[in-house]
């Protein structure tokens, strides 16, 4: 088919559009992912606050009101199945309450291509709204040896980029979070990592380890099999807050939530915590 001047040069035009916005990514892939982030426009200011940090988001304020806290889950390299039953109770818990519940789902690229079944269950929950899951960046390969991430010999931005392709790919990279293997880092992954665009969800209630849910807390178990312990408290606390959770005493919150409501309630609020991490 002949085209018109016009339209030839509404083509030319589009492609021009096109090339710039490809060399746009190219040049500064921090820049477009950052664009990921359309929200709120607090949810960006607050995003861009801590990736100028650069810093890690352990909790949110402690004065949200009503109190409310966020789950998150890590899905790390693993031989064990997966804890089914803890998603199952995350689900019962939102068709009680007669919205999905938020969970932040931490997942490396090795679990992914383990377990393909049990996250196409994850996806398909998510899918039919009974879970609202925001995807957490967790690594390609989760290296654990010689201090997790902060090895020197582990290509950091590889572990992160080809984890982000691989969540692309599966239509499962929705947010800019990301989550340091056993919450290992230092100060030049961090700046790494923020010149990448991402967010260090780090967590200040870590139940296996005996830390308790505060107002705003981020709290974490393993839902890889390989914390039992701690699935079993996430799910007996639930429990004990039920009633409250149900009535809107307690909110189970997401990562996103908790962030902007905390700098609406609290806007001097330092969510960028600098902690020097324990080595291994
Ligand atoms: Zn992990």
């Amino acid at each position: 088919m002949e085209m018109n001047r016009a339209e030839r040069i509404r083509c030319r035009g589009h492609a021009l559009a096109g090339w710039v916005v490809l060399l746009l990514v190219m040049a500064c892939p921090a820049l477009t992912r950052a664009a990921n982030v359309n929200r709120d426009p607090l949810f960006r200011d607050v995003v861009k606050r801590i990736l100028e940090g650069p810093g890690v988001f352990n909790h949110g304020s402690r004065r949200i009101s009503p109190p409310g806290f966020a789950i998150t889950t890590d899905l790390c390299p693993s031989t064990k199945p997966w804890n089914r039953g803890l998603y199952e109770a995350l689900v019962a818990l939102g068709r009680k309450l007669g919205k999905p519940l938020p969970v932040g789902i931490a997942i490396s690229g090795r679990w992914m291509e383990r377990y393909p079944k049990a996250l196409a269950q994850l996806v398909r929950w998510n899918k039919e709204g009974k879970l609202a899951i925001t995807w957490i960046n967790h690594s390609d390969t989760h290296p654990v040896r010689g201090n997790f991430l902060v090895n020197p010999k582990v290509d950091f931005t590889k572990e992160v980029e080809v984890q982000a392709n691989r969540m692309r790919a599966a239509k499962i990279f929705n947010s800019p979070f990301f989550r340091f293997p056993g919450l290992i880092f230092n100060f030049s992954r961090m700046r790494q990592l923020s010149g990448m665009g991402y967010v260090a969800v780090g967590a200040d209630a870590w139940l296996a380890k005996g830390e308790r849910v505060r107002n705003g807390s981020i709290i974490l178990v393993h839902g890889n099999g390989n914390e039992k312990f701690g699935v079993r408290l996430l799910k007996a606390f639930l429990r004990l807050k039920e009633k409250e959770i149900l009535t809107g005493k307690w909110r189970v919150l997401s990562l996103e939530k908790l962030l902007t409501e905390s700098a609406r309630v609290d806007p001097g609020l330092q969510f960028i915590s600098w902690v020097q991490p324990k080595s291994r």
